[in-house]
């Protein structure tokens, strides 16, 4: 079967109507993207399944909705504004811009690709010196211009956008777009304990837009400017904080692949020990390999209790936690997996874009999403538009439990691909003999068989079967 590649999976998100160009009609705005019709719903069932994973079936996990701008402060506090920065570095020859490390990473793993073994550190463990000087000693040419040892040395470049609020534009009035939703987890930390009398250990959950001013944005919805997070702030003791870091790290893996995501395609990274931040005690990275290569889906780290005392130390609120059975006083530990909701969706697409061969040289596209996340649950299909007052009858009825679709153009066969190309689990033909014997035909996505099922238990078999 041919690979997929990135622009086949362009291309077809916007003919269905999963994702299209932002702002297509002014010309574009480059690496925006706005989720049609079916984009929608895919999205909102993978946010639904994560929190139904990580809020809902964990007894000790609450959710929250903060908002997106902020007191400043918080900024300094978590350290972002000093140091949420890239290594960029610009062109001399062609002007274009690139992010150092990234150059290393995608020159390390072309020569891999070749079978050449190298032997050097992460390039996110490296010191900018460092990443200069690899770049030169290996003539990393430029991926625009190809030319070679024409790069300006390392510039930090701080990620986050600056907006105003009020009516004039000083520093007074700077603030910013969070560039992560955790922050605000942290600064709600005493106010969930309070309200929920929750004991630790204790998740905080939250799913909402961050937004980075990314130097090198690209491979379509992998990495853009505004984007979609969902992170949790799992806050336990020091001793226990090892023994949870390796619970979620299993716990995320395994949601990976109960939501449909190629195993083959999944593995673990673990940051070496320079590559962690100074607070960091262990980080790993869930990676898929996407059709541009292997690369970060999740991040799950044991970040210590470093956020908790920041916060305290600049908002001179008591962050601490007295445990009520031993007294005990701490500075709680987190545990904190994040991952995107835009590059998930991705993952989820690259899993289950499938061509099929059949019989007499045809073939089939079909979206093998878990049923779950389909987009449509069902789609009911007259037979002929003579069969229509019947089949708009079911169509009310399903409508109410499944988000179904109507169709009556085309012949039943082409509606059929339809479906499979959108990835709808089943199909509900209403044919002539529907008012006869009150059945209806149910064809299945994956094995394209069809059964007769009873009009009257057709709820309860969507409901059995769509599980
Ligand atoms: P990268 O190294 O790819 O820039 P990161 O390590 O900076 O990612 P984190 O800060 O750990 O990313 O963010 C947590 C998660 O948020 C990532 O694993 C990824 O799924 C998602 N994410 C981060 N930046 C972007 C982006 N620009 N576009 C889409 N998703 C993003």
């Amino acid at each position: 079967m041919k690979e997929l590649t990135m622009q086949d999976l362009v291309a077809f998100c916007k003919t269905t109507g999963l994702i299209y160009p932002g702002s297509e009609i002014y010309g574009g705005l480059s690496n925006s993207w706005d989720y049609g019709p079916l984009g929608v719903e895919l999205k909102n069932n993978i946010k639904a399944a994560w929190w139904r994973r990580f809020v809902q079936q964990e007894p000790n996990n609450v959710g929250l909705d903060s908002a997106i701008i902020a007191n400043p402060k918080i900024w300094e506090a978590s350290g972002h504004l000093s140091s949420f920065t890239d290594p960029l570095m610009d062109c001399r020859a062609c002007k274009s811009r690139h992010r150092a490390d990234k150059l290393i990473e995608e020159w390390v793993a072309a020569q891999e690709k070749q079978g050449k073994k190298i032997d050097a550190k992460s390039s996110e463990a490296m010191t900018d010196a460092e990443m200069e000087e690899f770049i030169k000693q290996n003539k990393i040419a430029c991926p625009v211009c190809g030319k070679t040892e024409q790069f300006t040395p390392i510039r930090k470049f701080n990620l986050m956008f600056k907006t105003f609020i009020g009516v004039t534009e000083d520093a007074k009035s700077t603030v910013y777009l969070r560039p992560e939703t955790c922050a605000c987890i942290f600064t709600n930390f005493k106010n969930v304990l309070r309200s929920t009398r929750a004991k630790l250990p204790m998740g905080i959950c939250q799913i909402g837009k961050s937004f980075r001013n990314e130097i090198t944005p690209g491979n379509f919805i992998f990495r853009t400017r505004e984007f979609e997070q969902m992170e949790m702030e799992f806050f336990c003791h020091p001793n226990d904080s090892e023994k949870f870091f390796t619970h979620y790290r299993k716990e995320c893996m395994e949601f990976c692949k109960s939501i449909g995501l190629d195993p083959q395609k999944l593995r673990f990274r673990d940051h070496e020990k320079e590559e962690l931040s100074f607070y960091s005690k262990a980080t790993t990275d869930i990676e898929f390999n996407y059709p541009f290569g292997f690369s970060e889906l999740w991040g799950i780290a044991n970040r210590t209790n470093y956020d908790l005392t920041k916060h305290q130390q600049f908002s001179g609120e008591d962050l601490t936690y007295t445990d009520p059975f031993t007294n005990e006083k701490y500075i709680p530990y987190v545990i904190e997996p994040s991952v995107g909701v835009d590059r998930l969706l991705l993952a989820v697409l690259c899993s289950a874009y499938t061509v099929e061969e059949l019989p007499d040289n045809d073939s089939r596209i079909v979206l093998k999403l878990n049923k779950n996340l389909a987009p449509i649950k069902v789609a009911v299909l007259p037979l002929s538009k003579k069969l229509e007052e019947k089949a708009l009858q079911v169509y009310k009825t399903l409508s109410k439990t499944f988000r179904t679709q109507y169709d009556v153009t085309g012949s039943i066969g082409k509606r059929y691909r339809r479906q499979d190309e959108i990835g709808t689990p089943y199909c509900v033909t209403v044919d002539f003999d529907t008012e006869t014997d009150n059945s209806v035909t149910v064809r299945d996505r994956d094995s394209m068989q069809q059964v007769r099922v009873k009009l009257d238990e057709l709820e309860d078999w969507l409901t059995k079967n769509l599980k």
